[in-house]
């Protein structure tokens, strides 16, 4: 095995697909388990993978080299699953602590949040960013049908523990027709109340249960419209960030993420590994490519860094221009969200 020893003295070349998209952000899954059983994403009854299958520690440390190094990522979030179910989450973040120097900008994690309380400090600690959780209902009974019948109440104690250890944190909410729409404003004024940015995210056909329907998603201009039901909307300037933001006249900001409705694959700046280190260039690809499998076999980082180019070149153009491809084998607690 080699590794990169030293900062270079430029940049690294940056990793690009066919249609010229750069890509920055890179997304780990660090498990497929999960203490929850949100029925938009797990399947009824998970097969998980064997914990030998899973990269370790040093493999994740050595994959991350190669990405920021070697091919100009910058900006890194740990998902799963729950991440938070690693107890070797903390020793993973502060390794990555070391590409700092190699042009990594964040550690980003996304979380349930329920196991956070006690942790937040250690996090923290080994050098987390910021922190998005995932809050889907304010009202316990939606919170639980939404959850798998988890409480809400060590989610809300997560919260205010990661911003007690002064970690900044986004809230995450995904939005279905008939189960949480009622939720919309409940959320943006629990959001404002504690002064922490909300996103809404539109249902993505990736449920592990595939009861995924159109009619079940609450597009981008419903949510606008509950939103409107109580406060003045203005729309902010659209960066290349997934989400469409907005300023309430409370002061506070909401985003929206419309993969559905109005899909941002033309600036697609992402990429994706699964617990057992499978690349997969986009969130709807239907196939991973195994960089797990050729390091076990003792691959140098010259080929594993040449894999990892050709499989994000031949990314294909994504969700907008294929609706259909939602027709998958890998729901999202493997892929990570
Ligand atoms: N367990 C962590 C959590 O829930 O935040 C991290 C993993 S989870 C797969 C990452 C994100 O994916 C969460 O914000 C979750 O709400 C979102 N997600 C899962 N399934 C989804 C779906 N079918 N449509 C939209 N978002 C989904
Ligand atoms: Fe677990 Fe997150 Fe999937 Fe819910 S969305 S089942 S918390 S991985």
């Amino acid at each position: 095995m080699t590794l990169l020893p030293r900062p270079t003295a430029s940049p690294p070349a940056p990793i690009a697909d066919r249609f010229g998209r750069i890509k920055r952000k890179l997304r780990i899954s660090l498990t497929d388990r999960c203490n929850f059983r949100c029925p938009y994403c797990m399947p009824e009854s998970p097969e998980f993978m064997d914990r030998a299958d899973r990269l370790s520690r040093a493999e994740l440390s050595r994959i991350l080299m190669l990405f920021v190094a070697e091919l100009g990522v910058n900006r890194l979030r740990l998902t799963g699953g729950e991440p938070l179910l690693r107890r070797d989450l903390e020793g993973i973040i502060s390794d990555a602590q070391a590409l700092r120097p190699f042009g990594l900008e964040r550690i980003s994690l996304t979380s349930n949040a329920a196991l956070l309380e006690k942790r937040a400090g250690a996090l923290k600690a080994a050098g987390v960013d910021d922190l998005n959780i995932s809050l889907d209902a304010m009202d316990p009974a939606i919170f639980g049908t939404l959850s798998g019948g988890r409480s809400i109440k060590p989610v809300l104690a997560g919260i205010e523990a990661a911003r007690d250890a002064g970690i900044p944190v986004k809230l995450n909410a995904v939005i279905i027709r008939g189960i949480n729409e009622g939720e919309i404003l409940p959320l943006a004024r629990y959001a404002a109340a504690a002064r922490l940015p909300l996103r809404y995210i539109e249902f993505m056909p990736l449920d592990g249960r595939g009861e995924w329907t159109r009619d079940r998603v609450v597009p981008q201009a419903d949510i606008l419209e509950h939103l409107r039901a109580e406060f003045a909307v203005t729309a902010l300037p659209r960066s290349n960030d997934p989400a469409a933001y907005y300023e309430l006249d409370d002061g506070n900001e909401v985003g929206i993420i419309a993969t559905v409705s109005n899909p941002f694959c033309a600036s697609c700046d992402r990429l994706r590994i699964t617990a057992d280190g499978s690349l997969y260039p986009c969130l709807f690809s239907k196939h991973g490519i195994s960089l797990r499998d050729p390091m076990r076999a003792g691959a140098d980082d010259a080929a594993l860094a040449q894999l990892i180019r050709t499989t994000v070149w031949n990314k294909d153009a994504g969700y907008a221009a294929n609706p259909g491809y939602s027709d998958r084998p890998i729901a999202m607690n493997s892929l990570g969200g």
